[in-house]
């Protein structure tokens, strides 16, 4: 979200930037730190030190720093990016060892239950 326009503008759906990753038919694994390391080394320039942006309206340019707000994973990424285990009897990364779950009888699978 660009939060240098005026608050009624900022959230609107065209000056929201979304991106997106999508590693291909296998997932990277361990590998995702070298995967993720160009992306990082980025971040942290622009965190750090910000580059020189031209701003048109101003007619001058300006030191822009920008940082990762929020990330949206699905259950299987999380587990990579986070190095917590989301299988097995304590895949609740909130309960860990509380997690709530039952073994089906028949289908030796785990279910989680009061979530
Ligand atoms: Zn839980």
């Amino acid at each position: 979200m660009i939060y240098n326009l005026p608050p009624w503008l900022c959230m609107k759906r065209k000056y929201i930037m979304f991106c997106m990753m999508i590693t291909g038919p296998r997932q990277p694994g361990n590998d995702i730190d070298v995967y993720l390391s160009p992306l990082i080394e980025d971040l942290t320039k622009l965190l750090k030190d910000g580059v020189d942006v031209w701003d048109a309206n101003l007619q001058h340019t300006f030191r822009l720093h920008a940082m990762v707000f929020c990330t949206l994973s699905d259950y299987p990424t999380y587990d990579n990016l986070s190095g917590y285990s989301v299988k097995g009897h304590y895949a609740c990364p909130i309960c860990e060892k509380n997690t709530s779950f039952l073994q089906l009888k028949h289908g030796k699978k785990t279910i989680y239950t009061r979530h």
